[in-house]
């Protein structure tokens, strides 16, 4: 299993490819699967980071990330039905 770290550094290179969708492999499984999507009020600039594979469902949460252009955002306070249709829930690595 990828530690914290591991997951990390990937979440490192995927915030800096973006606004490309994150081609490298998962840090835990190897397929190339990660999904980046933050979760902020709009126009704030600042929000969750959800990081995940959607292989292995395995994963990482960050709060107060600045949210870079062009990244993948829902607003802050969805319903949870349809934050869990963006979003799986998936096993967090801490
Ligand atoms: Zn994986």
């Amino acid at each position: 299993m990828a530690t914290f770290d591991e997951w990390l550094d990937a979440y490192d290179v995927a915030y800096h490819a973006l606004p490309v969708r994150p081609g490298q492999q998962c840090p835990n499984c190897g397929h190339r699967t990660l999904r980046l999507v933050f979760t902020a009020p709009p126009g704030s600039g600042y929000g969750y980071a959800s990081f995940w594979c959607d292989t292995c469902l395995e994963g990482i949460h960050l709060s107060r990330a600045p949210v870079p252009d062009g990244a993948e955002v829902q607003p802050l306070g969805l319903p949870a039905e349809e934050r869990n249709r963006n979003i799986p829930n998936y096993r967090l690595v801490t």
